[in-house]
């Protein structure tokens, strides 16, 4: 069970101090390779809603979702702000992508940046912000933003794009791990998720469909294909890159498995990669370096969740808070001995959850 969910290291080149160097450089424009040509009823341009209320139900109508991985509803998200008591709203646009195996938000902040500024727009009607910024990696095309949208250039680090993370950089406030940051009047949007809204509000299409991007690491080669939820994930690759194996797909590079036949492109679907296997030292003796608690950006006592996992002690787990584990996967990667912590932890999370 350690190796069904694991990090695409061999791809990766984590130094220690975690800065994000790709495994394929990103250096030029790539086009999008749309295999939802069948599944999209043809555009029907509706005149622009100007109520607040017609954009949210607009946004409720059509389901968009969070396309950053979590597939929340959107407009509860949005909602929950809406009616926070917090007496200054934020918006923060996430676009810095940090896994370091992903290029489509780039790619669509480069081939769509009036659609996004439209979605911000219709957002900022439905609340009024103190300020929105977009959160892009420090090695950002070009986006022109108007002068409401303040550009924030991310330090490429992991996982710098996590909801928390952005906020403790953007605002400088650490949110607790039982706080949601929407109740406080902070709205993190995937910037794929503000192009579903412009694409449910402005041209009435259903949020049916997912960039993601497609990668065959062995080769060093990526695009970005637009596919809709429920594609098997084997009949993209054999489009983009026949003959592929093995195929991993997930959320990022950091976190996927491997696909089989029956595979699908579901909400929290980003990444497909034709990868090599990673491999596990499993070294029986955990050397206490205390690496994987330093690195955690959860600060979780990661080796005391994995010693109780492997003496099968799962509930005395509990205590140390696995559901707060982001999946990052640096634990893993960082272990000296070669031990697959992640999966440990959100095995741990998992019996939390059954509880
Ligand atoms: S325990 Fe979870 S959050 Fe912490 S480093 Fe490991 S995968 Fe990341
Ligand atoms: S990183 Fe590995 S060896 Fe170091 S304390 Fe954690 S589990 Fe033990």
């Amino acid at each position: 069970y350690l190796f069904d969910k694991t990090p695409l290291f061999q791809d990766l080149k984590l130094p220690v101090r975690l800065k994000i160097k790709p495994p394929i450089p990103f250096d030029n424009y790539n086009e999008i390779i749309d295999l939802t040509k069948q599944n999209i009823s043809p555009e029907t341009r509706f005149p622009e809603p100007q109520s607040p209320s017609e954009i949210l139900n607009a946004i409720r109508d059509k389901a968009v979702f969070g396309c950053g991985g979590g597939g929340f509803p959107a407009s509860v998200k949005i909602e929950t702000v809406l009616n926070s008591s917090a007496p200054d709203k934020f918006f923060i646009i996430n676009a810095v992508e940090c896994d370091p195996g992903l290029i489509h938000d780039k790619i669509l902040l480069g081939k769509y940046p009036d659609k996004i500024r439209m979605g911000i727009s219709l957002i900022s009607r439905i609340i009024p912000f103190k300020k929105i910024i977009l959160a892009v990696k420090d090695n950002l095309i070009d986006f022109n933003t108007d002068k409401n949208i303040e550009i924030f250039k991310s330090f490429p680090f992991y996982p710098a794009g996590s909801e928390r993370a952005l906020i403790k950089q953007i605002l400088n406030r650490k949110i607790q791990s039982k706080e949601i940051p929407a109740e406080l009047g902070i709205l993190v949007l995937n910037v794929q998720t503000v192009l579903a809204i412009t694409e449910a509000v402005i041209e009435n299409r259903k949020a049916v469909t997912k960039y993601i991007t497609v990668a065959n690491f062995k080769q060093k080669q990526n695009t970005v294909v637009r596919a809709s939820l429920g594609d098997k994930v084997s009949d993209i690759i054999n489009k983009v890159y026949p003959d592929g194996y093995p195929v991993f797909y997930g959320g990022g590079i950091m976190l996927a498995r491997q696909a089989d036949e029956d595979s699908v492109i579901d909400k929290s679907t980003s990444i497909i990669a034709i990868s090599d296997f990673t491999s596990f030292k499993e070294s029986p003796q955990c050397s206490h370096c205390g690496s994987c608690m330093k690195y955690c950006p959860e600060h979780l006592e990661v080796n005391r969740i994995a010693d109780s996992i492997d003496r099968n002690k799962i509930t005395s787990t509990h205590k140390f808070a696995p559901e707060r584990c982001v999946s990052c996967g640096i634990c893993s990667y960082i272990c000296p001995a070669g031990r697959n912590l992640m999966r440990r932890v959100q095995t741990a999370a998992e019996s939390l959850q059954n509880a």
